[in-house]
């Protein structure tokens, strides 16, 4: 990757859930070195009720008054259409698109009602679903795409209270893995951040002193290098940033267990092996199924397991 300063000069950004948080940073980070940013914003509120052109039109106010080029989309991200077009018809194209918008329905597992699940599935899952497929064939006819998809914490891990926004934000990581393998041959990257930071999101769970230390500039950085056209191999990556913290996640498989899969493959043959399942002294990094096949043939040549 290259050096500090970074620049997007002729590219085309989108971020959508720009109008506050970390989506701003981005926005007005992105417009700073010279790209030309959509500055999408329902403008609702953080629990996805309502909806407002002011915090989008703030934003882009910001940035034109410093200098910079942007435009406002008010557009549910879930109209992933109507958001790649404003980029389209307002600078001819698109280059990078971040994935950022978001809302919390926090409530107990026991409490969730189907209006919390769906509106979380909705905004994160289905809105940055639909906003890549309307990039997408731009990113391909021209062999040039970046991606960010925004995951969290709570979905690498599970989060109390969290179970709607846990599920939506992991499937944000398979969503990046696949996107990943498909746009390689198209010079199309995709990634995933876990960030954390302050914002309306997390003003009332952290105290002030500890959000002074996470403030959203403190993201920007991470997701400036993977969008750059010097990132010409970082894809499918899971970072997790915040606060001068940055660290790449991944999958870690144990040794794992092997017997003939036959009549002998008992659940006390398996006990017999159980601390193999999950003996993690020699861990493999897999970025798919690819040996599987190994896997099989190698345990049809052992003998009948043993009870
Ligand atoms: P934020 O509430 O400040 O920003 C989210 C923005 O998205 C808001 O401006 C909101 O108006 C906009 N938005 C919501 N629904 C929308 C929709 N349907 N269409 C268009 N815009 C919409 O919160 P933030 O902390 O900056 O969050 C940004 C992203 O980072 C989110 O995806 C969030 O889940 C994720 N995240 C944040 C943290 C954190 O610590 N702040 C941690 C993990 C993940």
């Amino acid at each position: 990757m290259a050096g500090e300063q970074l620049r997007y000069d002729g590219q085309t950004v989108v971020v959508t859930g720009a109008g506050g948080g970390l989506g701003k940073a981005y926005a007005v980070f992105f417009a700073s070195r010279g790209a030309n940013v959509v500055v999408n914003d329902l403008g609702g509120s953080g629990k996805g009720e309502g909806a407002s052109s002011n915090m989008a039109d703030q934003v882009v106010k910001e940035i034109t008054q410093a200098g910079g080029k942007a435009v406002a989309n008010y557009d549910d991200v879930t109209n992933g259409e109507a958001v790649i077009k404003t980029a389209i018809d307002s600078f001819g194209r698109i280059d990078v698109l971040i994935n950022n918008a978001g809302i919390l329905r926090d409530v107990s597992f026991k409490n969730m009602k189907d209006q919390d699940w769906d509106l979380i599935m909705k905004v994160h899952v289905i809105g940055s679903f639909k906003c890549a497929r309307a990039a997408w064939p731009h990113f391909r006819k021209q062999k040039y795409g970046r991606v960010i998809n925004t995951s969290s914490a709570a979905g690498l891990f599970g989060s109390f209270g969290q179970c709607n926004y846990s599920a939506a934000k992991l499937a944000l990581v398979g969503f990046t893995e696949t996107l990943a393998k498909e746009g390689l041959k198209y010079n199309i990257l995709c990634n995933a951040i876990a960030p954390i930071a302050a914002s309306r999101m997390t003003a009332t769970v952290m105290p002030p002193e500890v959000l002074e230390l996470l403030k959203p500039e403190f993201v920007v950085p991470v997701v400036a290098n993977l969008v750059h056209s010097s990132n010409e191999d970082e894809t499918g990556g899971i970072f997790e940033i915040g606060g001068g913290h940055v660290a790449k996640m991944r999958w870690e498989r144990a040794k794992g267990a092997l017997l003939r899969a036959d009549d002998s493959f008992t659940p006390g043959a398996l006990l017999n092996k159980w601390d193999d399942v999950s003996d993690f002294s020699k861990p493999e990094h897999p970025t798919g199924v690819a040996n599987f096949m190994e896997l099989l043939e190698e345990a049809q040549k052992l003998p009948p397991n043993p009870e």
